[in-house]
């Protein structure tokens, strides 16, 4: 079978500029493999039992050039209105300042950049990453704030586990604000009833706590999504009296005005940062954010960035406690996120950067004076609000004609939310206008008059600048503490100042912008610009979650055919795009199997068999749908232990609820006897779940549906091109077989019920809005459209011959840890390299920070198996970066030689002190045993191309009891 490299390419082919090796390159590398075409390998790799069988129809269309592509995303674009939103709950319009847009949102440096469990090499995202977390823990006034979470809704759902992890009452309610939002309502009623949590709805108007109930903990939206803003201190006294922790969803804009969580005496802070400047994107991605007050810090579910120190005593950044959480405390996890939302937390950090506090307190007042001004010209036409202490929310009564009212705003291309006949919401952002005031005056039948003061309206006009803000809101409520008192939010004021730090942050990090990272189990493809192009035209980026079905078609339209193309190759029959990331996927999917489990009365199959080479996310997603976890072990070859797994069915098997199985395994190879596994699960009456966030080792030659899965979630931003923005964001579609489709997550706000193919979704939510992170699908859109079946097909297949050459090249310097087939390799390798230790004494961290002196990001380290090194290339690099890749690898292997040879001490060798920076080559007098040129240039072409690494190898250690996690003073890098 010939390839679409073979053919003479057209100008303007995609597949050739995406896959990184030419018909030659790969020729030689057959060879050194010993095969002669690359589907001969992959067909060898493959199991022959599971290969696709030829399809006469796909509704995947050929592929288009770069330019047809990018024509066929605007044809969609002019098909969603741009309309102005107004309809808040969560979701506001932003201007993001453009030197963030085109620096972080647009700049390859940042957004093609991996989860920092390099430090070294991440010093730039880590430092914006503790700018955010000391901008949630000021504004929230509380002690500790993660680096993001995946959306405020599932933000609300941790802060309930974590206040029932913390607190000390027996309860198992969870008490929840009336006035919460709805998709906030609708995510925590479905989480909650997979672990055992029953919540209890109340307006928190009427009393303080319902009299006696006793709660475990209580959750308060504040401002409400109704836009009132209340004093909560009696409910918080009152819960906190019964031994309960309050969790408080709460504006970051409004806080700073308003008083913040801490001083009210929230134990949990939880909500989003998408007003900072993040676009709307019909939903996201946007980054969640989490505080805790002291003492709950371990309970912190994701990651946290602290400050350490490197091995010259220098203050440097890293992940502290929870670094790899999931994969060391797998079903005891604290929660099952792992991709986050790096790079748009880094954009809000920006955004209060760029402002500062006292610009913040400026865009705020704004806000609050603007919904001021609209709510006195209603008031003065004698309309009434449902509060009138509000912040940018007002409910207007309007009886039996809100449909009218939001059709006359809808008319002017305003977007308003219809809480019920008789009361309209109305949200006012920083991008409001004088003019929209007004036009959103006249849909409530008011004439039309311009918020500037004075006119023929007489004092009924009022000028937004006069209006006092927060005029309702009681005093009690007024902010008073400090906020963005650190340099950082101080200084960076002119456009110059900002461009520069930005610049700055990047050059100290490693992204794919400066050469390979060949991390396995993330598939660092390439994230093509003219993929990335649609995400900030404002008619994907300015488009609210919950907008009218007309305002959103070319959306729909598009999601609906990225739908269908992943059911076909993945061979399952519906497609849910909503998760946020692997994980959510997971989850949502494990929840379709207990939703169809229950349906069919089978309420206590609840056990999840998860092989142990998972990956940790699998483990805590089980215990969070409310599965036990049964380990299945592994055999030698690093396949499922059919002897285990068949004991595990049988002792199990009226309990059994799924099995979670990675295809092809962690391990990276195809296991034979797949199709026997699942037949046993189904014999036994379980369901499948297959972990496909590996397919860039299959698409296009087998299918999860083919090989027993009734349910699987891919990660888009792994095998489809999405960037991984330094850790985020992520989609995490989860995809099933027709039975499994009606518990499918639905949303209360979705525009449509019915996805691919007709089914209908009518499980729990999952994510905040109804398409998750719907403003990155451009990207993965624009990947298939470009690549076609066939590029497809042809990604994998260089993908896999990729991780083969390397694996045969660096076998003997590294034993291959595990291989199927004919000696393959799937699409990475795991090298061995605890033999090395034990000969040389020389680790895999040294291997690891040793390859940034060449150059290079580390690959996957200690995972699945602790002391190895886990490398996928991917389809994208290039032959040249291969080669330089093994010849570092070579290189470094005889450097542990000449340590094991007695060459240099095994305590001051250029392994042990990697990485080298500039300045420890050229600080006081050089006393190592190895010249300096060899630790910074080891190889003479770093010469022109070297990569600084801004720090020396941080303490991994250093830090984790007194944990610092907020922006260290100025003082400390001095
Ligand atoms: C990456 C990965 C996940 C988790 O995906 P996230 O998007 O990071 O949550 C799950 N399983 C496997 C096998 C993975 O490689």
């Amino acid at each position: 079978m010939s390839t679409a490299l073979d053919a003479p390419g057209r100008p303007g082919d995609f597949v050739r500029r995406h896959i990184g090796t030419d018909a030659a390159a790969q020729a030689l590398m057959l060879n050194a493999v010993g095969y002669d075409s690359v589907d001969a390998l992959v067909q060898t790799a493959v199991p022959a039992s599971i290969h696709v069988h030829p399809r006469s129809t796909s509704s995947i269309p050929a592929a288009a050039t770069e330019a047809e592509a990018l024509a066929e995303l605007r044809e969609l674009a002019a098909q969603n209105r741009v309309a102005r939103p107004m309809i808040g709950l969560g979701y506001y319009d932003t201007f993001t300042p453009s030197v963030i847009a085109r620096n972080v949102l647009e700049n390859p440096s940042w957004y093609t950049a991996y989860t920092p469990y390099q430090p070294e090499i991440s010093q730039g995202r880590l430092e914006a990453l503790i700018n955010f977390q000391t901008m949630v823990t000021d504004l929230t006034g509380l002690a500790t704030a993660n680096a993001s979470m995946l959306d405020e809704s599932t933000a609300v759902v941790e802060g309930m586990l974590v206040a029932r992890r913390a607190s000390k009452s027996a309860s198992d309610v969870f008490l929840v604000d009336a006035d919460a939002l709805p998709q906030t309502k609708a995510l925590l009623q479905h989480r909650a009833e997979a672990v055992g949590i029953s919540i209890r709805f109340h307006a928190f108007e009427q009393s303080a706590v319902p009299a006696d109930l006793d709660v475990f903990g209580a959750f308060i939206q504040y401002p409400g999504a109704s836009g009132r803003v209340w004093d909560p201190s009696e409910t918080v006294a009152a819960v906190k009296t019964q031994g309960g922790l309050v969790v408080m969803a709460a504006d970051l804009l409004a806080l700073t005005l308003l008083r913040s969580p801490g001083a009210l005496g929230a134990d949990v802070a939880v909500g989003t940062t998408q007003r900072f400047g993040v676009p709307l994107g019909f939903g996201g991605p946007h980054a969640g954010y989490m505080a805790v007050r002291t003492g709950l810090e371990r309970q912190l579910p994701g990651r946290l960035v602290g400050v350490s120190q490197d091995a010259a005593g220098h203050p440097a950044y890293r992940l502290s406690l929870q670094t790899r959480e999931q994969h060391i405390r797998r079903e005891k996890a604290t929660s099952n996120i792992c991709t986050a939302q790096v790079l748009l937390a880094v954009m809000a950090a920006m955004y209060a950067v760029y402002h500062g506090p006292d610009g913040l307190r400026a865009i705020a007042t704004d806000v609050a004076q603007k919904a001021e001004a609209l709510a006195e010209r209603l008031r003065s036409y004698g309309l009434t609000l449902e509060s009138d202490s509000f912040f940018d929310t007002l409910r207007v009564h309007v009886p039996g004609s809100a449909r009218r009212v939001i059709e006359r705003a809808r008319e002017r291309g305003y977007q308003l939310f219809w809480a019920d006949d008789a009361t309209v919401g109305v949200s006012v952002d920083e991008t409001t206008s004088a003019a929209d005031l007004a036009a959103v005056a006249w849909a409530f039948g008011l004439p039309e008059a311009e918020f500037v003061g004075g006119g023929e309206q007489g004092d009924r006009a009022v000028p937004w600048e006069a209006a006092s803000a927060l005029a309702g809101v009681s005093a009690e409520l007024i902010r008073r503490e400090d906020y963005l008192t650190h340099p950082v939010f101080n200084v960076h004021r002119s456009e110059t100042a900002m461009m520069r730090y930005l610049k700055q942050l990047a050059d100290r990090d490693y992204a794919l912008d400066r050469g390979m990272i060949p991390l396995g189990s993330c598939t660092m493809k390439l994230n093509a610009a003219t993929e990335m192009a649609a995400v900030s035209w404002p008619e994907f980026s300015r488009v609210h979650p919950f907008a009218p079905e007309a305002d959103v078609r070319g959306y729909l339209a598009m999601i609906e055919q990225l739908e269908s193309w992943l059911a076909e190759v993945t061979g399952y029959d519906a497609v849910s795009l909503q998760p946020n990331a692997g994980s959510q996927g997971e989850l949502a999917g494990l929840l379709a199997i207990r939703g169809y489990h229950r349906a069919n009365g089978d309420v206590d199959r609840t056990v999840c068999l998860i092989p142990s080479s998972a990956h940790g996310t699998n483990a805590a997603s089980a215990v969070l749908a409310g599965m036990q976890v049964v380990v299945v072990a592994c055999d030698d070859a690093g396949n499922v232990d059919l002897d285990d797994l068949g004991a595990k069915i049988a002792l199990h098997a009226d309990r059994l609820a799924a099995l979670m199985i990675t295809y092809p395994s962690t391990h990276g190879v195809y296991e034979h006897e797949v199709l026997e596994i699942t037949q046993a699960v189904h014999d036994a009456g379980g369901q499948v779940y297959v972990d496909g966030a590996n397919l860039n080792a299959l698409l296009g030659f087998a299918r999860f549906g083919d090989l027993g899965g009734d349910v699987s979630h891919l990660n888009l931003h792994k095998t489809f091109a999405i960037p991984h923005g330094g850790g985020g964001p992520g989609v995490g579609p989860v995809a099933a077989k027709a039975h499994l489709a009606p518990y499918l997550p639905g949303h209360p706000f979705s525009q449509r019920a019915e996805h691919s193919g007709g089914h209908v979704f009518d499980g729990g939510a999952v994510s905040g809005a109804p398409h998750g992170s719907a403003g990155i699908l451009p990207i993965s859109w624009a990947y298939v459209r470009m690549m076609g079946s066939q590029g497809l097909r042809d990604a994998t297949a260089a993908a896999v011959l990729a991780a083969n050459y390397i694996a045969v090249r660096l076998k003997d310097h590294y034993p291959v840890l595990y291989t199927g087939e004919g000696g393959l390799v799937a699409h990475e390798c795991i090298l061995d390299l605890r033999p090395l230790k034990e000969e040389t004494g020389v680790s895999v961290d040294d291997v690891a920070k040793r390859l940034i002196d060449y150059g290079f990001h580390a690959p996957t380290m200690s995972f699945p198996v602790a002391g190895t090194l886990m490398v996928e290339p991917t389809e994208s690099e290039d032959l040249g970066e291969i080669e330089r890749f093994i010849e570092a690898m070579i290189a470094i292997r005889a450097e542990a030689q000449a340590v094991a040879a007695g060459e240099w001490p095994a305590s001051d060798n250029p392994l042990v002190n990697a990485p080298h920076t500039a300045s420890s080559v050229i600080e006081g007098e050089w006393t190592h045993p190895y010249s300096r040129e060899l630790a910074v240039y080891p190889v003479h072409t770093l010469v022109r191309t070297k990569y600084w690494p801004p720090v020396r190898r941080i303490d991994q250690a250093y830090g984790d009891r007194n944990l610092v996690c907020a922006c260290p003073p100025i003082e400390a890098f001095a």
